[in-house]
C-alpha cells in the first residue's frame, strides 16, 4: 500500500494503513484479532514480532486486552474499527457471511465517484479512533451490508476493505482500490516531509508482499 501511495508516511516516518485478520481458535468460542501494530515504520518491513494478538476489545468501555511480543509493540489505534467491522457488526447485523480478514489505508476518493462505483461513505467525519469513528463505521456497516459492499469510505479517514480471506482482500485492494483512492488523508503535511518516491521507500516496497504473506499464511494455517 505504501508503494501505490494509498497510505500516507507520516512526518516522523510512519505508515498511515494496517491490516487485520480473524482469529477463531480451537477450543474457544470467542474470536480474537490479530492487527498490525501501531506506528510501523515506513522503512521496516513489517515483523512476525510487530503484530499483536487481539483477545477483546470493549467498545463501551473503550478498553482492550492484547498480547505483543514487547511492551513497546502495541496495537494500530484503528483496532476499535477493525472489532468494529470484523467481530462486533456481523453478529449484531446478523450477516449471512462473516468476514474474516481487512485491510485500510488513509486514503480517499471523492464523494461523487464513491456514488458511481458504489462505495458506502459515511456521513459525519470523526476524530479517529473514538467512540464516535467507531459508533460511525458501525452506523455505515448496519447500512450497507456485508458481503453486498466489501469497501468503504470513513469520511476524512479512509478506506476500509473486508473480505473471506487475504487473497479476495488483495484482489479487491488490486481492481477497485489502488487506482481509485488517490487523495491522501491530510496528504499536504502528510507527504511534504518524504515523497513516496524516495528511493529508500521504493526499495521497501516488499512490505506489501510480506504482508500478504504473513496473514495469508497465518489465516489458512488456522
Ligand atoms: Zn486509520
Amino acid at each position: 500500500m505504501e508503494h501505490d501511495g494509498v497510505v500516507p508516511i507520516l512526518p516522523d516516518g510512519k505508515t498511515g494503513g494496517n491490516a487485520c485478520c480473524v482469529l477463531e481458535l480451537p477450543f474457544s468460542n470467542n474470536k480474537s484479532l490479530l492487527v498490525s501494530k501501531s506506528g510501523k515504520h515506513s522503512n521496516f518491513p513489517l515483523l512476525i514480532t510487530d503484530v499483536c494478538y487481539i483477545h477483546s476489545f470493549d467498545l463501551q468501555n473503550w478498553s482492550c486486552e492484547f498480547s505483543s511480543s514487547s511492551e513497546n509493540i502495541r496495537p494500530s489505534s484503528d483496532t476499535p474499527l477493525y472489532w468494529a467491522c470484523l467481530i462486533v457488526a456481523p453478529e449484531k447485523f446478523q450477516w449471512k457471511l462473516k468476514p474474516s480478514f481487512a485491510m485500510h489505508g488513509h486514503a480517499s476518493a471523492n464523494d461523487q465517484d464513491c456514488i458511481k462505483w458504489n462505495i458506502p461513505v459515511s456521513d459525519k467525519e470523526t476524530r479517529f479512533s473514538t467512540r464516535e469513528d467507531a459508533q460511525e463505521m458501525l452506523s455505515l456497516l448496519e447500512k450497507f451490508p456485508y458481503p453486498e459492499n466489501k469497501v468503504f469510505l470513513r469520511k476524512k479517514h479512509g478506506f476500509f476493505i473486508l473480505g473471506q480471506d487475504a487473497q479476495e482482500v488483495f484482489d479487491i485492494y488490486e481492481s477497485q482500490v489502488k487506482t481509485k483512492f488517490t487523495e491522501i488523508i491530510n496528504s499536504e503535511n502528510v507527504i511534504k516531509g518524504r515523497s513516496l518516491l524516495d528511493p529508500e521507500i521504493a526499495e521497501n516496497q516488499h512490505f506489501y508482499a510480506l504482508l500478504r504473506n504473513y496473514f495469508y499464511v497465518n489465516f489458512l494455517l488456522l
